[in-house]
């Protein structure tokens, strides 16, 4: 690794992944075969053409929001972060190392039924393995089929794009129009790729460990533009994966490249429904801890969360034992209901408190975890000022830090000019912030939003040096 400061959270991904899925998702769902496509399925749903679930609206929204903020491809997109921080308050002094997160979105939508009632508890990766796997593609035969259903999707974002545009303005101007010209094309290209024949037979990977493994297209097409990126800037560059415990063969997904491979560490979503404590991750933990393999996971109520309101998982106890877990939102916010910028989803599968099953289990206590936005805003603006209600999420982080050794947390998507101030305060009261905390920008994430990343760059140039380098460098190092 280079000398420099360090972006522990970033992304480089762009509109076309999450086109490349929201395809990949809506084709699956209205032939009965989301997020799975087995026999059993396919026979209770055969000849029905299913409606799109009204919820893929976010998705929609989700997309168009990246092709307009994101213009560039994930290498465009590393090469403006790196311009960024060179015209930012760090100047030319240092280079910056980047630590990009992938994102997989294809479980949004998954509410679970499926597994539960497949497969029962310790049945599952069994049964799932009967699953047909391989990614969108269609044949000649599904061309008109796809056709109508790929312009509906194009018709969509274009739309989400023109709204995006327009709002705040009473007219669209020539900018506007010549974007969204650029936006039709890209997406013109995107559905002819998936209609292009195969260059080779399509052939389900097997992973080290056997069995098959679960590709979709924006998913697989996102792991090797980071590889290409990690290639070129082998010393600047450190990819983590995205790993959902729904995925497949996630585990043999893990082993090819986080631990032989290109990628250097684990980011786990569980906003988009499930818990880490969730069985199938429990066999990547324990790669991670025996290789020293760093975990990131989201912990804000915020973000992208799971659009089901009812959603049907497990959890691994510490003792071992699985059990069924049932999340259902109307009762979820009975008891707690979300603030603006929050979910019941975030609120629930998000929470710290989640991972005692993890790390309080005999000999996990040493996984390397990073609790990504140390809550969030929120709640370390009311910690750092003595302020904290029962349940702030900083103050659960502050507490893991202190019992297990190798927690960590990243300050990424928190912009506010009174962060340094907020951490300054909290790492006075519990020094051990000082050597966990960690810097992340959260990049291409604020961009969304409108902060501008040489301006975030600015905000953090008083942090101190174990902040911006040295607790990274720990969190990061793999023997
Ligand atoms: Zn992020």
């Amino acid at each position: 690794m280079k000398n420099g400061n360090i972006d522990v959270h970033c992304h480089l991904f762009n509109g076309k992944f999450a086109f490349e899925e929201l395809l990949e998702i809506g084709w699956r769902w209205i032939h009965g075969e989301y997020p799975y496509a087995d026999g059993q399925m396919r026979r209770t749903t055969r000849g029905i053409r299913l409606p799109l679930p009204p919820f893929i609206k976010k998705m929609i929204t989700y997309t168009a929001n990246l092709f307009e903020t994101v213009t560039r491809d994930p290498a465009g997109n590393y090469k403006y972060e790196t311009e960024c921080y060179r015209k930012s308050g760090f100047g030319r002094s240092e280079p910056l190392i980047s630590v990009p997160l992938m994102m997989d979105i294809y479980f949004i939508f998954d509410d679970g039924a499926g597994h539960a009632r497949r497969s029962g508890i310790g049945a599952m990766s069994a049964a799932r393995k009967k699953a047909s796997l391989g990614q969108l593609h269609i044949d000649e035969k599904g061309h008109s089929e796809f056709d109508a259903f790929a312009e509906e999707m194009k018709g969509l974002v274009l739309q989400a794009v023109s709204e995006r545009a327009s709002s705040g303005r009473r007219a669209a101007t020539a900018t506007d129009a010549k974007r969204k010209k650029s936006v039709e094309k890209e997406l013109d290209a995107i559905i002819g790729e998936c209609k292009a024949p195969r260059k080779a037979p399509s052939r389900v990977r097997g992973g080290a460990r056997g069995g098959d493994v679960q590709m979709t297209r924006g998913y697989r097409h996102h792991i090797e533009a980071l590889r290409e990126i990690k290639q070129a800037a082998p010393d600047s560059v450190f990819p983590f994966l995205a790993v959902d415990p729904r995925r497949i063969g996630i585990d043999s997904l893990v082993d090819e490249h986080v631990l032989r491979g290109d990628f250097h560490g684990v980011k786990l979503y569980c906003p988009l429904g499930y818990l880490p404590s969730h069985p199938d991750l429990n066999p990547v933990f324990r790669t991670c801890i025996d290789n020293g393999i760093p975990v990131t996971a989201h912990t804000s109520p915020g973000g992208f969360p799971s659009q089901c309101g009812q959603i049907r998982s497990f959890r691994r106890k510490k003792d071992g034992v699985v059990v069924p877990v049932f999340f259902d939102k109307d009762d979820f916010v009975k008891q707690r209901k979300p603030e603006k910028g929050e979910s019941a989803q975030s609120l629930f599968f998000a929470d710290p408190g989640n991972w005692l099953d993890v790390l309080e289990s005999a000999g996990y206590g040493r996984l390397k975890v990073n609790f990504a936005h140390f809550g969030g805003e929120d709640y370390i603006g009311a910690f750092a000022d003595g302020k904290a209600k029962p349940g702030n999420w900083t103050a659960a982080i502050v507490e893991l830090m202190e019992r297990f050794e190798n927690v960590y947390a990243d300050v990424a998507y928190c912009p506010g000019s009174k962060m340094p101030e907020y951490i300054g305060k909290i790492a006075a009261r519990h020094p051990v912030v000082a050597e966990r905390l960690m810097f992340g920008t959260d990049y291409v994430m604020i961009m969304i939003n409108g902060c501008g990343l040489t301006n975030y760059f600015n905000e953090y140039t008083g942090l101190t040096s174990a902040m911006l380098r040295d607790n990274a460098v720990k969190f990061l190092a793999r023997p």
